[in-house]
């Protein structure tokens, strides 16, 4: 783990950036020919009703545990378990709430449309560590672990991620139908992926951060090449930098990645300073922010980048990295985002998804180790899909006061930078 990071940028070490607007997309407005598709999967004929607001998925990798690791099988029940005390689930908002079934594994193709093929022909081998010391066996530093089911975890948690994304572009595809019918097809679900191992620290060639796949990078280029969704915006609000994600993107102008993490936490990348090279020049955004950084510093990084730079790059599709260790119970990080922090970023996201998107929106869990925190918080982000009130009850006045001051100069250099 690097630390140390210098943060304390000024307005005269920023590099100028072209605007992302202004930026050549390589395939932009060019109809993807049917035959180019893949093939239509059970999940896009699902009967979605006009009523419906999330679609959900589960893909738990239950046998992919390690005792004492804070990326455990437990946190997936976690989340189930307060979306029923919340009667969040289909059982209590059968028109509202609906789950999908994953249907499929990752194929190779997919996969390595992100990672290096011999990565992810090698991660067979790298399990076998695993069955020859019956037990979980340490890959990476951070520390990474792998099971013997750890290869077919990490594939199903990315099919599940295409099987989503396959539902909402149908659901989405035939709001727009209805729309020019004259007819209401109702508004678009949000899709939800409860999935683990996450993936945003995974880089092309192996693995990293507790990640052994790039899920939302294979997400972002299953969304190009098989649905024709050019422009992607990657969202990511883990407290870690996605620092995978970065890194195959990084010189992409088609995908926007823009992220909020802590300044200077694991894995130590994510300078404001790096924006993007080449042609993705300028669609990288890093906002570092310092820590003890919580609600009011979220929602004006929102309000005053996030939100202009998705505006700016109407983008065809956004995915979020939704990490929920920047909670102020989390044991990894020291920012102090709340419950109610996670229901207002949602309902944001999902406005600007509808006005700059088509509606267009998948979010795919990536951290959040503190379990009660993290069931609190994803049933949260549910209700602020939905409308509903926040269930937090928690009193602000016990957290420490956020850096305003601080925060405030990063996002000016943020918005001066990127010409926001
Ligand atoms: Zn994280």
């Amino acid at each position: 783990m690097r630390s140390g990071l210098r943060q304390a940028l000024t307005h005269c070490e920023l590099p100028h950036l072209r605007a992302t607007s202004q930026l050549h997309i390589p395939g932009r407005g060019v109809n993807v020919p049917a035959a180019c598709r893949s093939s239509v999967h059970a999940a896009s004929q699902l009967a979605i009703p006009d009523t419906a607001q999330i679609l959900y998925v589960t893909a738990a990798g239950a046998q992919h545990d390690m005792p004492g690791h804070a990326e455990c099988a437990a946190r997936i029940p976690a989340i189930l378990e307060a979306l029923d005390t919340h009667q969040l689930t289909p059982a209590f908002r059968p028109d509202e709430v609906l789950q999908l079934e994953p249907t499929r594994l990752a194929t190779f193709e997919e996969v390595s449309a992100v990672h290096d093929g011999n990565y992810v022909r090698g991660l067979e081998k790298i399990m076998q560590q695993a069955a020859l010391q019956e037990g979980p066996a340490i890959v990476e530093s951070a520390p990474t672990y792998v099971t013997t089911t750890s290869n077919d975890a990490a594939l199903r948690s990315a099919g599940a991620a295409l099987d989503l994304i396959d539902a909402v572009v149908a659901a989405a595809e035939r709001r727009a139908s209805s729309a020019g019918a004259g007819t209401s097809g109702g508004s678009v679900p949000v899709g939800f992926s409860i999935c683990r191992p996450p993936g945003h620290h995974a880089v092309r060639s192996g693995p990293m951060g507790f990640c052994l796949l790039s899920t939302i990078a294979i997400a972002a280029r299953y969304c190009q090449q098989h649905h024709g969704l050019q422009k992607v915006m990657i969202f990511d609000f883990d407290v870690h930098h996605g620092n995978g994600t970065h890194d195959i993107f990084y010189d992409d102008p088609s995908v926007l990645f823009v992220s909020t993490h802590q300044a200077g936490s694991y894995p130590g990348t994510g300078r404001l300073s790096e924006a993007g090279s080449g042609d993705g020049e300028g669609a990288s955004i890093n906002l570092p922010l310092p820590g003890d950084s919580g609600d009011a510093v979220m929602q004006d990084a929102f309000e005053r980048v996030i939100g202009p730079a998705a505006a700016r790059f109407q983008p065809d599709i956004i995915l979020v990295s939704a990490g929920y260790d920047a909670h102020w119970r989390d044991p990894l990080a020291g920012l102090q985002l709340r419950t109610s922090t996670y229901h207002r970023l949602s309902s944001m996201i999902k406005q600007v998804a509808v006005k700059h998107a088509g509606g267009r929106c998948v979010f795919l869990l990536e951290g959040g180790y503190d379990l009660k925190a993290l069931g609190e918080a994803v049933a949260d982000t549910f209700q602020g899909l939905l409308g509903a009130a926040s269930i937090d009850k928690f009193n602000p006045n016990l957290l420490r006061e956020e850096p305003r001051d601080k925060a405030d100069r990063l996002l000016k250099d943020a918005i001066a930078m990127h010409s926001l």
